[in-house]
């Protein structure tokens, strides 16, 4: 029996993707894994917007009915470089991510206009959201009380799941490469073995594909071995899946 779990999530999911996105979901269902959280990004770097593209919405009806959960991620994945901007923030939205942290210092207003504007564009596509997950993972924390606000499910971050209904966080450091540069996936490649050993005892194992990890082969082997290691002691649920157990198990008789 497995009593653990594993969220296998894919990120930046849109039309830009679209065709990486199908090989990967495709060679996670031959590894076993049936569903994962879809991240799809409604326009993604003003590229393309999911509702112009005739091949997309049908294509994620059919992942949606297959199994898989569509995420809200961001609204165009990218933020515009600010004035005045700390060592930090620069360390932050350029370094650990290539500006693409879109909602690293959005305010609630605006945060509230985007969210509300990609959820009603994924109703308009016929699927289903229940959650939010930043680009990068960076939230700002008037962002985070915007999707309280639009009454979103959960978020996550790199170390947690976040129930937004109950507030309750699930500590969970999710694995995630880096493939920028060769030192970059070196550092990545020894992390997450390192990670992945470190995690052996957590109910819930987070392993979070994004889809330029399929074209390093590195990478992508080790991707499909701690996968596959993973199914070997548990289930592969989606997000929602997940923490829809979570609620049931805390909810007094
Ligand atoms: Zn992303």
């Amino acid at each position: 029996m497995r009593n653990r779990s594993l969220v296998v999530s894919l990120h930046d999911v849109s039309p830009m993707t679209r065709v990486e996105c199908g090989t990967i979901l495709a060679e996670l269902h031959a590894l076993g894994v049936p569903c994962a959280s879809l991240l799809v990004i409604p326009d993604h770097h003003h590229r393309g917007h999911m509702l112009a593209d005739a091949e997309f919405g049908p294509w994620l009806r059919e992942q949606a009915a297959a199994g898989h959960e569509v995420v809200v991620h961001g609204y165009h994945h990218q933020r515009e470089r600010q004035g005045g901007e700390s060592l930090r923030d620069k360390l932050t939205t350029r370094f650990y991510t290539a500006d693409e942290g879109e909602f690293y210092d959005l305010d609630r207003a605006s945060a509230t206009v985007l969210v509300t504007k990609a959820r009603t564009e994924f109703q308009q596509l016929g699927v289903a959201t229940a959650g939010f997950i930043a680009p990068a993972w960076l939230l700002s924390d008037e962002a985070e009380c915007a999707l309280r606000d639009l009454q979103c499910e959960y978020t996550t971050r790199l170390g947690d799941v976040l129930d937004l209904r109950s507030g309750r966080s699930f500590a969970s450091q999710s694995l995630v490469w880096s493939v920028r540069s060769a030192w970059r996936r070196q550092v990545s490649l020894a992390w997450n073995a390192f990670l992945f050993g470190r995690l052996t005892a957590n109910p819930l194992l987070r392993i979070s594909i994004h889809p330029v990890d399929l074209r390093q082969a590195k990478v992508w082997q080790q991707i499909r071995e701690l996968v596959t290691r993973a199914l070997a002691e548990r289930e592969p649920l989606t997000y929602l899946a997940w923490l829809t157990r979570q609620r049931i198990a805390t909810t007094p008789p």
